[in-house]
């Protein structure tokens, strides 16, 4: 198995002579918030899978729930004509779950790319339903990650994620975001950083005209680019200057919604309603490939009204609206609720930040640490506090290394070590990756 596992598998945002070099770890069991190897070592998943498995790896409702979708009815189709009991059902949960962030209906999606796909296309036909055909181009955040297909690869912030795939989807412009650690306005105060960013969104939308843009889409916490929580005055700033310019507003909540945060969504944590969210990952808890973008009432109400006779929704995937994946949507919900993962997040987040910042008193190779958020945490490390360079990309990958002999699982993304683990996670389990982190710090010098 560790022989083919490099051979005849190419693995996703690997190099494939990396995969040969150093086999990637195979994961063959997992239990709770642990994960448990080919080898018999075990690990307290501080991933959380890939920030998805809030509710921990055995969650016996939501595997009663999809025994008994696919004993009663596996799939069909919700296109032209038919649909299916289970996903009605949740479209109406998800109604309510959404209703503070003013978002009314569901759009069923197989992940959380594709939910990005859909609320890029929601959004010109939106502009396009309303005779606003030139707003086409959509703004992002510099640093942002919207997922892999084509529309979601234009709008990702990091060039990294871009350039290979070019030419990409035209009219899509990225601004600066609100990194208090690095910007290119070198600003250190996170109230005037978050003006300085609108200030530039502003410019931004000037110089392309207003009425040329649909959308602009972006994460409340920026995840994979680094876990980087704005000031709190930025995204209601960003509402405020869509609302004036007729801009949509997309939340890209694949990460923060259903709790991570702290908050049921980072829109919420924020007090912002967006025009449409997209969500997937824990909606399903990593139980079934899934996903919804949530559309706001006034955003639907355009669609409804049209009776040009045109599709009003003229795009679907043959999985929008499995029903397997709403059975499992449907009790992740419930069980997500009854358990307010979202208070444990908020608790045991507080600890995990107190512990980052005790590990960077102690270690000089942790240039930053960010949290504050409920359970989406990093650590940036650097060769030089004074200088801010990064940390040779040896140094995280050693980190990493000693954490998991130690007993934690965590992620390296560029220079950052980022931590996203079950929301179930125990003060136990917290001090098991400060541990851990400690170690893999000390062994690299840092
Ligand atoms: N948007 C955000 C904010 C994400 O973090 C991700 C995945 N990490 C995606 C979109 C893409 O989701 P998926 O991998 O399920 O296609």
């Amino acid at each position: 198995l560790k022989a083919n596992n490099a051979r005849s598998f190419w693995h996703p945002m690997t190099h494939p002579a990396d995969s040969l070099k150093n086999a990637p770890t195979i994961i063959t069991g997992a239990k709770g918030v642990r994960i448990r190897d080919i080898d018999g070592h075990e690990a307290v998943d501080a991933v959380g899978g890939l920030w998805n498995v809030n509710l921990g790896f055995s969650c016996d409702v939501v595997k009663q729930a999809i025994a008994a979708q696919l004993d009663r009815l596996p799939y069909y189709s919700t296109f032209r004509g038919t649909t299916n009991d289970a996903v009605i059902e949740l479209a109406e949960e998800l109604r309510l779950f959404f209703e503070p962030d003013g978002l009314s209906r569901a759009f069923f999606t197989s992940g959380g790319s594709d939910s990005v796909e859909t609320a890029l296309r929601l959004a010109r036909q939106y502009h396009k339903v309303r005779g606003e055909a030139g707003r086409v181009k959509f703004l992002s955040l510099k640093k942002g990650y919207h997922g892999t297909h084509i529309g979601g690869a234009s709008v990702n912030g990091n060039a990294n994620f871009r350039t290979q795939y070019e030419p990409l989807l035209p009219g899509c412009f990225h601004v600066p975001a609100p990194y208090t650690y690095r910007n290119p306005f070198n600003e250190a105060d996170p109230a005037r950083l978050a003006q300085l960013c609108l200030a530039a969104l502003e410019d931004e939308i000037a110089f392309q005209g207003a009425g040329t843009i649909a959308a602009f889409i972006m994460e409340p916490i920026l995840g994979a680019g680094g876990v980087i929580p704005p000031h709190h005055s930025f995204m209601p700033g960003v509402r405020e200057i869509c609302t004036r310019h007729g801009i949509l507003l997309i939340a890209d909540e694949v990460i923060t919604a259903f709790g991570r945060t702290g908050a049921w969504s980072g829109s919420r944590l924020w007090g912002v309603q967006p025009d449409m969210m997209c969500t997937a990952k824990a909606i399903t808890n990593g139980y079934f490939p899934f996903g919804a973008v949530m559309i706001s009432e006034s955003v639907a109400q355009v669609f409804e009204r049209d009776e040009t006779g045109r599709a009003a929704i003229g795009h679907g995937y043959t999985y929008s609206g499995h029903p397997v994946g709403a059975a499992a949507a449907l009790a992740c919900l419930a069980e997500t609720q009854r358990l307010r993962v979202n208070e444990n997040a908020a608790a045991r987040g507080a600890e995990l930040h107190a512990g980052l910042l005790a590990l960077q008193g102690r270690h000089e190779a942790i240039g930053d640490v960010r949290g504050g958020h409920g359970l989406m945490l990093a650590l940036e490390l650097v060769a030089d506090r004074a200088t801010k360079k990064p940390a040779d990309k040896a140094v995280p990958a050693r980190v990493q290394q000693v954490a998991y002999q130690e007993g934690a699982m965590v992620r390296v993304s560029g220079a950052n070590i980022i931590l996203s683990p079950p929301l179930i996670l125990t003060s136990g389990d917290v001090q098991v990756i400060l541990s851990a982190l400690d170690a893999g710090l000390s062994a690299t010098g840092g």
